[in-house]
């Protein structure tokens, strides 16, 4: 390794640290296991030389909001890193399903019966089974993707009976206002569904997710700093 590959590593284990440090915190107030919260390191935008010392610093979980974007980075480095599980993070187009169940362990962005079906029949192509979140419109936002919480309990229903493997729910809430009582809506759906995952929180809003039950935290600005505006 390069002295400057090294400093990069130094940089972000200590990014790392940084942000395990407030989740472990956080877990303790609330009674939690640190372990049971999952930080997946968000990465869109940033190309694999910034990702790479990211994964020499340790991380393993990953997240990109665009299949495409993925398709040109990924493939490459997880051909030397089989251990690392990539999350699509970002909302799915039917007709992309079969590369996302290509590339991606994790999708938590399922929330509509058309996608359901795309990803059933991509699963079965495949021959792989991502695990899969339920992305919820929380905060009831024209522009946000998500099922409605009234559709909730349809769109499960019918993800289940695709064999999709839905492990929890995943949720933005609205900006620029309290997200808790948002994350604690999520949670209680969650357990009313009979669901163990809950995917929220990001660097903004990251200790009143773990407080309220996150189990999958989804952070890119506090680890690779702040992304160009798009
Ligand atoms: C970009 C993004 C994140 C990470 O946001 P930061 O504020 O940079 O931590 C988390 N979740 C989703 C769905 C995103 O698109």
């Amino acid at each position: 390794m390069s002295s400057e590959q090294h400093s990069a590593s130094a940089i972000a284990r200590a990014r790392i640290n940084e942000v395990r440090d407030e989740i472990t915190r956080t877990a303790k107030i609330a009674g939690r296991a640190p372990e049971a919260v999952t930080l997946i390191a968000v990465s869109k935008t940033y190309p694999a030389e910034a990702i790479k010392p990211f994964i020499a610093a340790g991380q393993r979980e990953f997240g990109e909001n665009r299949v495409q974007e993925a398709q040109s980075k990924w493939p490459a480095i997880l051909a030397d890193h089989a251990d690392i599980d990539l999350h699509l993070i970002g909302s799915l187009q039917s007709n992309k399903a079969e590369d996302a169940v290509t590339l991606f362990g994790t999708i938590h962005a399922v929330d509509r019966v058309s996608l359901i079906t795309a990803l059933a029949k991509a699963q079965d192509k495949v021959g792989r089974r991502p695990r899969c979140f339920i992305q919820v419109n929380i905060g009831d936002e024209a522009q946000k993707g998500g099922c409605g919480i009234a559709d909730l309990a349809h769109v499960l229903q019918q993800a289940q009976s695709a064999n999709l493997d839905i492990v929890g729910l995943m949720a933005v809430p609205p900006a620029h206002v309290e997200a808790s009582p948002y994350f604690a809506l999520l949670a209680k759906l969650a357990r009313d569904n009979g669901l163990e995952e809950l995917s929220m929180g990001m660097s903004a809003d990251l200790e009143p997710a773990v407080m309220l039950g996150a189990t999958y935290v989804r952070v890119g600005t506090a680890l690779f700093g702040a992304r160009p505006p798009i």
